[in-house]
């Protein structure tokens, strides 16, 4: 879980934008946005889904969608790892990098003013238009090595 004060301002900043910017925050989307927001572990779409199963019985893993989508381009939330393969959310827009881990998934965020100076490469031009430049570290996370430190 993230430090209350940051789940707050997330949640503030949200809900100014999207007045400025004539979006409805209905309950069922401050609620889509309020999970992600909280999370540290970047949540995936289904997982989100079954988080508020319990308070929006009626909530469509559909919809659970549409929102991140309408929220992505909003710029309130990014997706992370590849796509097609789940999407996963990730509220943090400040610039920042990500731990991943090889066996369980778990990406973590962390700064770093070195790798955050870095800049985008010119020769990715040709590949399309670059907008952000994010480090990924792979490794193992502590759970994992709590639980076999030894399998590689
Ligand atoms: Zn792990
Ligand atoms: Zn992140």
């Amino acid at each position: 879980m993230i430090a209350k004060q940051v789940l707050e301002e997330r949640l503030e900043l949200f809900l100014r934008k999207a007045r400025e910017a004539n979006i409805r925050v209905t309950p069922q989307r401050l609620a889509i946005y309020r999970v992600v927001a909280a999370s540290e572990d970047h949540p995936g779409v289904e997982e989100i889904h079954k988080k508020l199963h319990r308070n929006f019985p009626t909530l469509s893993l559909d919809t659970v969608y549409r929102t991140l989508r309408l929220l992505e381009d909003l710029g309130f939330v990014n997706a992370v790892g590849p796509r097609r393969e789940t999407l996963r959310y990730d509220a943090n827009t400040k610039r920042h990098h990500h731990f991943t881990c090889l066996r369980c998934g778990l990406i973590r965020d962390f700064e770093d003013a070195r790798l955050s100076a870095l800049k985008i490469p010119a020769q990715t031009r040709v590949l399309g238009q670059p907008q952000d430049l994010r480090v990924e570290v792979l490794g193992v996370c502590n759970a994992c090595l709590k639980k076999n430190p030894k399998k590689k």
